[in-house]
């Protein structure tokens, strides 16, 4: 039951194989089962999980079931949950219990799913490995010495352990696409508004989107359906009617134009991860697609310039964790000043400290139009590389991440090597597009991942494009040994 995709179990509830209730504790078995090693979830949420699930049972029962009604799944501990710990990874929020939803919650509770629980992730979710947590690291279940990736590690591991079927993560430079590439799931980063970030905790709100992780593209797609939408609690929410992005998935790709970006295909990238995403796209093209090769030039400044906005803006947002308003506090401060500083030097970790750190310099008088300025205008030249990209092709592809899963420990230590692990993903945050890693094969035994890059608002031709090769290939139903 834990291997079924969210498809096959809206099926099993649809034709009474099943209870709500007993596929729910089959998952919170497996989360109690092979949880104590993966470490993927921070809160477990079983009681109400199970009397949820009993509700849901009675609503089908009652013929009044919706199609994902009484199906489980995981939040990242990013997303404000009301009455349950919401603590993004830190110390700072060790004790933050939501008084409210984030819409994305609300429109999963009222799409009838069940919360198992609230899932591990890099504190604040800045990092690529989850080994930034203050719940202490997640094991990739693929092989337990390696790294989820992250941020959003906790949801990856989870759903590829069969621990849920589906979770949703956030991205602001990759912390969907890594992981799920890391784990061998796949996962969708929408375009910037597509799902709201009211209720998300917020790192770098110019780059943050939440999105579905999940085993297939279909299952992406129907929890896309759900999580999509205009919401006027979130400024920057997108108001632009939301498809059906199950529609459209077993469209024909024939004639469809998919541009290989040559500069993602350079030094720095495993000749092995290279040689699969070739065969990859091969795949697609037997399936009718045509493969350019394209150029987006400016591919070598959005790690610079991502590593200037981003914590120029968790600078800003961080500021409001001051030991007064929300979370932790320090014991017995002499004065006000003491207690804003040992507050945050006691509750925030070593990278989140550095980002601020960056972040304020970036931001500070007379280095502000330097650093933070120019990183503005290099933005807006990286976008416009997509879209002149977009001009001759309909996607691009590229590997998802220059390598397979790395060692825990092995990058902890040097920030520059783990910034660069995100050097396919983080262009896209900075131009708001929409990307999908999707599984497309194995090197050193661990499963690595294929990106498919749209334009704004083209999730539906992603996740054709993922659903038409997930019919020939078998890499997404692959799934490691029991751990
Ligand atoms: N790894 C990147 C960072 O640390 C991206 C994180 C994310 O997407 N949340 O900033």
């Amino acid at each position: 039951m834990h291997n079924k995709t969210l498809t096959e179990l809206t099926q099993c509830l649809a034709n009474k194989d099943c209870s709500s209730e007993e596929l729910t504790q089959v998952f919170i078995d497996r989360i109690k089962l092979l949880d104590p090693s993966l470490n993927s979830f921070i809160t477990i949420n079983e009681e109400q999980a199970l009397l949820a699930a009993r509700e849901a049972d009675q609503l089908r029962a009652a013929g009044k079931a919706k199609p994902l009604t009484g199906v489980p799944l995981a939040h990242k501990d990013i997303f404000c949950t009301k009455g349950i710990k919401t603590s993004c990874g830190s110390k700072m929020l060790d004790n933050f219990i939501a008084p409210y939803n984030a819409t994305v919650v609300n429109k999963c509770n009222a799409a009838g799913m069940i919360l198992l629980g609230k899932t591990n992730m890099d504190e604040f979710a800045m990092g690529s490995s989850n080994e930034t947590s203050y719940y202490g690291y997640v094991r990739n279940p693929w092989d337990q010495a390696c790294v989820p990736g992250g941020s959003s590690g906790g949801s990856a591991a989870a759903v590829a352990a069969g621990m849920t079927p589906a979770a949703t993560g956030t991205d602001t430079g990759g912390s969907i696409r890594q992981p799920a590439a890391f784990c061998g799931i796949t996962g969708l980063k929408p375009t910037y508004g597509r799902v709201s970030r009211y209720g998300m905790v917020a790192f770098a709100s110019s780059l943050d989107q939440g999105g579905p992780m999940a085993r297939t593209a279909e299952d992406v797609a129907l929890l896309l359906n759900v999580m999509a939408g205009f919401d006027e609690q979130d400024s920057t929410s997108l108001d632009a009617p939301v498809p059906d992005h199950t529609a459209t998935l077993n469209d024909s790709i024939a004639g469809l134009r998919i541009g290989i970006p040559q500069e993602y295909f350079r030094e720095g990238l495993n000749p092995e991860v290279e040689a699969a995403i070739i065969k990859a796209s091969q795949a697609l093209e037997k399936l009718g697609a045509e493969i350019h090769e394209v150029s987006l030039p400016h591919t070598h400044l959005s790690a610079p310039t991502y590593y200037i906005i981003a914590p120029a803006e968790c600078s800003s947002n961080l500021a409001r964790f001051d030991g007064v308003r929300y979370g932790y506090r320090c014991d017995a401060p002499k004065d006000l000043d003491d207690l804003y500083m040992r507050s945050r030097d006691e509750g925030f970790g070593d990278e989140v400290k550095r980002r601020i750190l960056i972040g304020t310099y970036a931001l500070s008088a007379g280095y502000y139009d330097a650093y933070y300025l120019k990183a503005q205008k290099i933005r807006r030249l990286i976008n416009d590389d997509f879209q002149q990209a977009f001009t001759k092709v309909d996607v691009l592809l590229s590997p998802t991440t220059p390598e397979p899963a790395f060692k825990i420990g092995e990058k902890v230590n040097d920030p520059i090597k783990m910034y660069l692990n995100d050097i396919y993903t983080i262009a896209v945050n900075l131009a708001g597009l929409p990307a999908i890693s999707v599984p497309a094969g194995f090197v050193n035994d661990l499963p690595i991942g294929m990106q498919l890059i749209g334009n704004h608002l083209q999730e539906a031709k992603l996740l054709n494009i993922a659903h038409q090769y997930q019919q020939v290939t078998d890499w997404h139903q692959r799934q490691p040994e029991e751990v």
